[in-house]
């Protein structure tokens, strides 16, 4: 039996016995097709058609554009099914059956592919409907819509030309509307077109309706390859080999007059997430009207009052569309003389903002389970939400100061600031060379999504929320204000007005898509408040439940003591704020603590340097007891702010020569003294003037001397970590000390402190045990002078591989290990972290000699094993091994999915990317995958 390349609506569940599931069903008729056909099933009212299938078109573009064998004529025998069902007949004009030849990937991608209405009309057939219809002039601009689709779509004729001419055909009759033209003028719009193809291409608009549904199939087919599609699918990493299928939908008219109308909604808001059915219709118009945004569009609401019997039936198959789908829908409809069709549904997209709170909203209705919504929310959601709005008060005064230009439709949340740019391929060329950019069109088409995705936000003087540009920006997470009819927008000036203020291109602008307002200027932007988003705290508590849940990993009967719960989330913080922050943010301990940062503050770094510089241990000791106070205080913030909570506290890392000024700025320091020192001397300056200055150069010498004394030819692997603890004993029981002192002061004001100590930089386990015999000392003699017994952990950083081999040996001496991946990816590729990226690294990205930039993303294969290798060796030792990662990778969604599987107990990340951790630890424990990965 010959392949089945087309499925009637009715044949679903033909499609899904070959595709096996739901999802194949999808690839293999496209969203579009495969909802329309569902729809079909489950009773909702859908134009009959049928779906050419996404293999039909692979074969076709796998054969250079041939349609497979019998394709073409399984399409014809659907073609014929539908003129049993709907009474009707392609090319019949007595009765003729109309067609619309739309586009479908298995994922939608708006606006992306090509449509043509209106199949099926030719001279005859257009003169057939008129007879059937009275309605001269919705046939005869139905006729024109189709020459003019056909021209550009299937032809490839630009649309200038056409909308040029209902444009200047409108000025001369005087009229502003489409609607407002007569039969006759689409009459003389028809001859005019299709004088325009034979004008172009030399040949006649096919007058056979069965070529004009080929030649549409057969452009379709050809539009998976065009590149406003190739484009969208960089963008949305969509694979190029899933093809689009064509679907042949009856045609229902939304322009039959004022008792037909056209609209699309989403079931909530897009923007929001709110429950309220949210879109725009028109009446006597087509879909395209609506999405274009060249008409004025009606709020969906008033509908009701317009058509209520329409709009109750509409809001009756929403709710059921939503109930099936258990998702909030984007949907189509057509009322054609007072009856309602759907003619698409699909998971609408929403911003960051209304996915968190559809997702938990229809958890808690019950649509969907917790775990669910956690697998509808993504990272880069949960990150938007964290992203800079508009300092208010900066907006206040923008204000004042007059810059406020205008409002339009706040499409798609979050403050954008950035140079105008009023095309898409300068705002492209601009966001590629790092400038922030607003994108400024009148309203934008599909071959300016390159243009968006390299803006910074998103400004239009026409359209609606459900614009293209609307859509499109909430898609990317773009600020968008849309339909901002107030502006003049000056394309061939280059620039924007609205009374006698004037923005040029490359001035700065700033816009607001959460109110819509848009300002000339830049404004200053702020963090939004964790603690108001209330949905997203809930549904980041879900994600902690799912983790918290014994057995949600397991493991061989060899992994003794690995754990059984999920990842917890702790927070890299150096200061109080930082771990009061990390704590807001959901971090369940802190996972490192780099004690040096502290040395940089103004009042110490003088006191760290003389420490340095010191001659006698004397010397530097009673230097290390000025800082001993400033790093208690530290410690004390930081352990009040985490209470109850552990606190990792790195012991010094970085080389001494860091806390030092440059060699080359001493070096000319000291030149510019001597050779001030030379002049005065010619000068004849008398001792009194001269001393000051050589004390100086004496002071600089000095200076240099030490700072020459302390370079090194490769400091990432010289006097650091633990060697400089070993080697200069003093700086780290100092430390040690404070830490100590810290923790019992505070446990005696009834703050549970639980510090553990972390030794940076470990390759062998005796240098461990050399700082333990060190170190503990220290701990019990200050808990002895104060009294107080604390529970705490000593242990190590794996940064280094050899650490990481011999891990059974180190955890002799550690209780608990975490992870370096910085240090641990330099030292295991052998890649410098300060210079890779800048010399070659990115070069390696781009040009696929490595997948992903591994100091960005763990990799698995190379540090990843020797990080499993660790985790092993370590429980082999000490089964209650505690093991964590605090390298940027504890951060990283799919480095987290990795840590989950490898056997860590936490990831430990920056306080703002704690919110994202938790949910990819929620994610790697539901063992949901992300696209593309
Ligand atoms: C690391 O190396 O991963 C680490 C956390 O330490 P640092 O970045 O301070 O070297
Ligand atoms: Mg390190």
């Amino acid at each position: 039996m010959a392949k089945k390349w087309v499925y009637l609506f009715g044949e679903v569940a033909e499609a899904e016995k070959y595709a096996g599931s739901w999802d194949g069903v999808r690839a293999l008729l496209g969203g579009k097709g495969a909802n329309l056909a569902e729809m079909t099933r489950i009773g909702v009212p859908v134009p009959p058609g049928f779906t050419i299938t996404t293999e039909a078109c692979n074969a076709y573009l796998a054969a250079g554009g041939k349609f497979p064998d019998s394709m073409w004529e399984q399409a014809m025998e659907a073609l014929r099914a539908i003129e049993a069902i709907t009474g009707k007949q392609f090319g019949d004009p007595s009765r003729p059956l109309l067609v619309s030849c739309r586009s479908g990937a298995k994922f939608s991608m708006p606006g992306m592919m090509d449509t043509v209405l209106n199949i099926g009309l030719n001279d005859k057939t257009a003169a057939g409907m008129v007879r059937l219809t009275g309605n001269e002039t919705f046939v005869y601009n139905s006729y024109r819509r189709l020459i003019q689709m056909f021209g550009s779509v299937v032809l490839g004729i630009p649309d200038e030309p056409f909308e040029e001419a209902i444009e200047h055909h409108k000025k001369q009759k005087g009229v502003k509307d489409d609607t407002e033209l007569t039969a006759e003028d689409w009459k003389i719009l028809v001859e005019e077109f299709k004088a325009t193809i034979r004008q172009h291409k030399g040949f006649d608009f096919p007058q056979d309706p069965i070529e004009q549904i080929r030649l549409a199939t057969d452009a379709v087919f050809k539009s998976w390859n065009g590149k406003r599609a190739v484009d969208y699918r960089r963008a949305e990493k969509i694979p190029d080999d899933l093809g689009t299928a064509v679907n042949i939908v009856t045609m229902v008219f939304g322009n039959m007059g004022w008792d037909s109308g056209t609209g699309v909604a989403f079931t909530r808001d897009p923007a929001t997430g709110e429950k309220v059915m949210y879109g725009d219709y028109l009446m006597n118009a087509q879909g395209e009207d609506v999405v274009a945004g060249i008409r004025n569009t009606k709020r969906i609401a008033e509908l009701g009052q317009e058509m209520p019997d329409a709009y109750a039936q509409f809001l009756d198959i929403c709710d059921k569309l939503e109930r099936h789908y258990r998702e909030m829908q984007d949907v189509e409809f057509t009322i054609e003389r007072g009856r309602l069709w759907m003619l698409q549904t699909r998971n609408g997209k929403r911003t960051a903002r209304a996915a968190i709170k559809i997702a938990v909203e229809m958890a808690n209705e019950g649509l969907i389970t917790r775990e669910q919504a956690l697998k509808r929310v993504t990272p880069a959601n949960v990150d938007a939400l964290l992203h800079p709005q508009f300092d208010p008060k900066a907006k206040k005064l923008a204000r004042q100061q007059g810059t406020y230009l205008a409002s339009g439709v706040n499409a798609s949340p979050g403050a954008a600031v950035g140079l105008a740019a009023f095309d898409a391929d300068l705002a492209e060329e601009w966001g590629l060379a790092g400038k922030a950019v607003i994108m400024v069109r009148p309203e934008t088409k599909p071959d300016d999504v390159h243009g968006m995705i390299a803006a910074k936000g998103i400004l239009t003087s026409r359209g609606g929320a459900t614009s293209h540009a609307a859509v499109v920006a909430r898609q990317f997470g773009k600020p968008a204000v849309v339909g901002c009819e107030s502006l003049n927008i000056d394309l061939a000036g280059r620039h924007l007005s609205v009374g006698d203020k004037v923005v040029k291109e490359g001035e700065w602008l700033s816009v607001d898509g959460t109110t819509g307002e848009v300002f000339a200027g830049q404004i200053a932007t702020e963090s939004p408040n964790f603690e108001e988003q209330k949905e997203l705290i809930t549904l980041l508590t879900w994600a902690d439940e799912i983790c918290t849940r014994d057995g949600i990993r397991s493991w061989p009967a060899d992994c003794r003591g690995f754990p059984t719960r999920g990842l917890q989330v702790w927070a890299n913080a150096d200061y109080p704020r930082d771990a009061d922050r990390a704590r807001k943010f959901g971090a369940k301990g802190i996972g490192l603590c780099r004690t040096e940062h502290m040395f940089f503050e103004e009042e110490r770094l003088p006191i760290v340097q003389a420490m340095i510089l010191a001659e006698t241990i004397k010397e530097r000791k009673a230097n290390l007891d000025k800082l001993l106070p400033f790093q208690r205080a530290d410690f004390e913030g930081i352990f009040e702010a985490m209470d109850g909570l552990p606190v990792i506290i790195r012991l010094i890392d970085p080389p001494l020569h860091e806390f030092l000024p440059s060699y080359d700025d001493v070096l000319e320091e000291v030149i510019t003294l001597r050779i001030q020192i030379a002049n005065l001397e010619k000068q004849g300056a008398k001792p009194g003037e001269l001393s000051p200055v050589q004390k100086e150069l004496l002071r600089k010498q000095k200076l240099l001397h030490a700072i020459e004394g302390l370079r090194e030819a490769n400091p990432m692997m010289g006097l650091r970590g633990i060697r400089l603890g070993i080697t200069m004993p003093e700086i780290t029981q100092m430390q040690v000390r404070a830490i100590f002192e810290a923790a019992c002061n505070k446990a005696k004001e009834g703050i549970k402190v639980h510090p553990e100590i972390m030794i940076p930089l470990t390759g062998h386990y005796n240098e461990l045990r050399t700082a333990n015999d060190l170190l503990v000392p220290v701990a019990r003699e200050v808990m002895k002078e104060k009294g107080v017994e604390i529970d705490y952990k000593f242990g190590t950083m794996i940064e280094i591989p050899r650490a990481a081999v011999t891990a059974d040996q180190i955890a002799a001496y550690a209780e608990f290990f975490s992870y370096g991946t910085n240090d641990l990816t330099q030292m295991t590729f052998g890649y410098s972290r300060d210079d890779a990226e800048r010399n070659f690294l990115l070069f390696y990205v781009e040009h696929g000699i490595l997948p992903k930039n591994p100091f960005q993303v763990l990799d698995r294969e190379g540090v990843g094993e020797l990080m499993k290798m660790g985790v092993k060796k370590g429980h082999d030792t000490r089964p209650e091994l505690e093991c964590g990662i605090c390298g940027e990778h504890g951060g990283d969604p799919s480095s987290i999915e990795f840590c989950h599987m490898a056997g860590l107990h936490y990831v430990s990340c920056s306080p703002f990317r704690v919110p994202v951790a938790r949910l990819a630890a929620a994610h790697a424990a539901l063992g949901f995958k992300y696209e593309g990965d």
